[in-house]
C-alpha cells in the first residue's frame, strides 16, 4: 500500500471534532472500544434507510439484498483473517460470546473430568471465566502459564506444561492490559504436538495487525467488531470447518435448522448452525465497512504507524518522574499501562477527563495481571489509527499537571 496520510484518516472520524470539558477530545481508550469512521456510520444508516429486511427468509428483493449484504460482510471477514471458507466464519456478539460458544459447544462435548485447559496469566476475564464455568460443569483442570515481569510468556514453560491431558491452549493474541503480543503460532505448534487445540483471543489484535489464521494454524480465533472501528454487538468466531461440523449447536432457534418436527430436528449447514435467531444484520454490514476501511489503509501500514507512535509515547512517558510503565514486552502493540508513585489511577484519569483526554483507569478486566504486578489498577493509554504525536504530547502535559495537583 502507498504511504498513507494518517491526518486524512483522522479526519474521517466525526467524534474527534468534539470538545470534552472544553477541550478537543483526545481519545486514548481504543483498548476498550474504537471510534467509528464516517464510512461505517454511513453503512449503518444506509442499511436502515434503504436495505432493512430480515435475511435468509424473504423471496422479495429487499430481503435478498439484505442477505447479500450480510453474506458479503462474511466474505470480507473471511478475507481479512484468511480463513479457507465462509463456512468457518460464524457471526457472534463479540469475543466474549465466541469464547463461550467454544466452551459450551466444542469443549463441553469433547472434554471430560481430568482433562486440562491452559490459559496465560495475562488473559482478559472473558478468556478465564468461561473455562471456570466449564471446570465446574465437567471437573476439568484450568492451568495457568505464568508471565515474567516484562509481561511475556515463555514458550519453554508452555512446552513443559503440556501433556496428553491437555485438550486446549487458550491465549490472547495481544494483551489489553499490557500490550504484549504473544507468539501464538509457536504456541499453536506446541498445543498441536500433544493433540490439543488452540484458541486465540484476537479482541485486541484485530485492529492493529494483519491476522492470518491459516498461518497461525489455530483451531479457533475470536474477535470483536467494535475494537476494529466497527459497531458494537458484532464479532466473529473463526473455527476450522471439521471442528464446527462435529460441534453441537450453541443455541437453538430459527435460522439454525434445516427441518423441525416435534420428534426430530435437522440442523442447518455451516455456519448457520451456529447463528440461531435473527442476527445482528446491520452490525455485520458495519463490520464489513470497517474491514473496507482498514484494508484501504493496509494492516501493515496500521501496525507500522502505531508501532512508531508507541515508541514515541513510551519515550515521552518514561521521562516523567515517578511514572512506571507496566508491561515492557519486546513484542508489544499500542498499549501503555502505567502507574505513578503516590497517585491513584482513578484520580489521574478523572483529572485527565477534565482536560478532554479519555484514558482508562481500572484492572482492565484482567485482575490476575494486576495481582502479578501487585497494583490495584493502572492508567492505560491505548492507541488507534487516528492518534498522533500531538495526542501524546497532550497526555504528557496533562499527567504533569495532574501530578502537580495530586502530589
Ligand atoms: N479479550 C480481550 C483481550 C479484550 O481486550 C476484550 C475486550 N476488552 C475481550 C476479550 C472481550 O471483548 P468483548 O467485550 O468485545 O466481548
Amino acid at each position: 500500500a502507498a504511504t498513507q496520510n494518517f491526518a486524512d484518516i483522522r479526519a474521517q472520524f466525526p467524534i474527534l471534532n468534539q470538545q470534552e470539558n472544553g477541550h478537543p477530545l483526545v481519545y486514548l481508550d481504543n483498548g476498550a472500544t474504537s471510534q467509528k469512521p464516517q464510512m461505517v456510520i454511513d453503512a449503518l444508516a444506509r442499511y436502515y434507510r434503504q436495505e432493512n429486511a430480515n435475511v435468509h427468509r424473504g423471496v422479495y428483493g429487499l430481503s435478498e439484498r439484505a442477505t447479500e449484504k450480510y453474506e458479503g460482510a462474511r466474505e470480507k471477514v473471511r478475507q481479512f483473517i484468511n480463513a479457507a471458507s465462509t463456512k468457518e466464519v460464524v457471526f457472534v456478539r463479540g469475543t466474549t460470546e465466541a469464547i463461550n460458544l467454544v466452551a459450551q459447544s466444542w469443549a463441553r462435548e469433547n472434554l471430560k473430568e481430568g482433562d486440562e485447559i491452559i490459559v496465560t496469566e495475562m488473559e482478559h476475564h472473558s478468556n478465564i471465566v468461561p473455562w471456570q464455568l466449564l471446570r465446574d460443569q465437567l471437573g476439568i483442570r484450568l492451568n495457568v502459564l505464568r508471565m515474567n515481569n516484562q509481561g511475556e510468556i515463555c514458550l519453554g514453560a508452555l512446552q513443559g506444561m503440556v501433556s496428553e491431558k491437555t485438550k486446549l491452549v487458550a491465549a490472547t493474541h495481544m494483551s489489553n492490559a499490557l500490550g504484549t503480543i504473544n507468539p501464538v503460532k509457536e504456541m499453536t505448534e506446541i498445543a498441536h504436538s500433544v493433540g490439543a487445540k488452540m484458541l486465540v483471543d484476537g479482541a485486541q489484535a484485530c485492529a492493529h495487525m494483519a491476522i492470518d489464521v491459516a498461518d497461525i494454524g489455530c483451531d479457533f480465533y475470536a474477535l470483536s467488531g467494535h475494537k476494529m472501528y466497527g459497531p458494537t454487538g458484532i464479532g466473529v468466531l473463526y473455527a476450522k470447518e471439521t471442528l464446527l461440523e462435529a460441534m453441537p449447536p450453541y443455541q437453538g432457534g430459527g435460522d439454525m435448522i434445516y427441518s423441525v418436527t416435534f420428534e426430530k430436528t435437522e440442523y442447518n449447514v455451516l455456519p448457520y448452525k451456529f447463528e440461531a435467531g435473527t442476527p445482528n444484520i446491520s452490525g455485520a454490514i458495519g463490520l464489513g465497512a470497517a474491514i473496507d476501511f482498514l484494508t484501504a489503509i493496509g494492516m501493515e501500514q496500521v501496525a507500522g504507524f502505531e508501532h512508531e507512535l508507541l515508541a514515541y509515547a513510551t519515550e515521552s512517558l518514561s521521562r516523567i518522574d515517578g511514572l512506571q510503565i507496566i508491561g515492557q514486552a519486546k513484542n508489544k502493540g499500542g498499549v501503555i499501562s502505567f502507574i505513578i508513585e503516590g497517585v491513584h489511577p482513578h484520580d489521574m484519569a478523572t483529572l485527565m477527563d477534565q482536560d478532554g483526554i479519555a484514558v482508562r483507569a481500572s484492572h482492565h478486566c484482567a485482575m490476575p495481571v494486576m495481582q502479578h504486578f501487585n497494583v490495584p489498577a493502572t492508567v492505560r493509554a491505548s492507541l488507534g489509527v487516528y492518534n498522533n504525536k500531538a495526542d501524546i504530547d497532550r497526555l504528557v502535559s496533562a499527567i504533569e499537571e495532574a501530578k502537580d495537583m495530586l502530589l
